[in-house]
């Protein structure tokens, strides 16, 4: 073990060990639970703290004007999906945990939530709460809602930069309404893409990612469930990637990225894709 690593047990609460996988990255190979195969980052406090400063900008994580068609878009369905899982038609309550700037927040008053957010970097938080929304600046766990306070609580992107995931759903699930909703969205580490790409996959990059070090599969994601009082209620995985930009030649990333378009539908049907997202509900 490294001096000063940041992650020594799985983060999931297993008591099993955690061994070196073939992933290699520039912070050190990879680490694996052998009980639940849940991935962590092998790097040290000081990689970690220096990769979340990319996130401590007043625009946070607000998409491009290139992108924002496509969020929109996608972000929209998941709350109206969430929306429908929750059967409550009179402005149900939305919490965003790692809301950044307030893209999210936005949407969802638009799809008829009464909205709130936590961040804890202080230029988005600032950003989303001069736009007027109800947005704490902290961890979650210093907010102190009591119990029962949301219809639909929403992780995009979170828990793989999170360091005790498991800490964090449990306080989700406490300040979960019954009959609510979870929303979790973040990396396969079992995907074609990560099996095939190790260490070039930017998933995995601590810093071009900015702190990811909890790499979860639906198994992992699964177990935390379990030991945090939820049930999966729906799985759903998107996307392949051969190479990122820069990697091969213009033209060789070019036909890549077509057959991986080509692959898209067949590797979402059998669930095999990078971008995880799951519906977890209260047992
Ligand atoms: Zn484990």
């Amino acid at each position: 073990m490294k001096n000063n690593q940041l992650i020594i047990n799985c983060p999931i609460g297993c008591q099993s060990t955690l061994y070196e996988t073939n992933i290699v990255l520039p912070t050190g190979n990879l680490l694996k639970c052998s009980n639940c195969g849940h991935i962590v980052s092998s790097c040290t406090h000081d990689d970690y703290e220096q990769s979340l400063q990319k996130w401590n900008s007043s625009e946070g994580t607000f998409p491009g004007k290139k992108d924002y068609d496509r969020y929109q878009q996608v972000i929209t369905k998941r709350l109206l999906h969430a929306k429908k899982l929750i059967q409550q038609k009179n402005l149900p309550k939305l919490l965003d945990v790692g809301c950044s700037s307030g893209a999210l927040l936005s949407i969802a008053k638009n799809c008829g939530f009464e909205v709130f957010g936590v961040e804890p970097a202080s230029d988005p938080a600032k950003t989303s709460q001069s736009k007027g929304f109800n947005v704490f600046h902290g961890f979650l766990r210093e907010a102190h809602y009591p119990d029962y306070s949301f219809d639909v609580i929403v992780l995009f992107e979170i828990i793989e930069h999170v360091i005790t995931p498991l800490q964090l759903i449990k306080e989700c699930e406490r300040i979960l309404s019954p009959g609510g909703i979870i929303l979790i969205n973040t990396p396969n580490a079992s995907s074609y893409t990560a099996r095939f790409m190790k260490g070039r996959w930017e998933g995995f990059d601590l810093y071009k990612m900015g702190g990811h070090v909890s790499f979860f599969t639906p198994g992992s994601l699964s177990v935390m469930a379990n030991k945090s009082g939820l049930k999966i209620k729906r799985i759903e995985t998107r996307n392949i990637r051969f190479y990122e930009n820069g990697q091969v030649t213009k033209l060789f990333y070019k036909s890549a990225k077509i057959m991986a378009q080509l692959l898209a539908y067949p590797v979402k049907m059998i669930n095999q894709g990078h971008d995880l997202l799951c519906y977890l509900s209260k047992n």
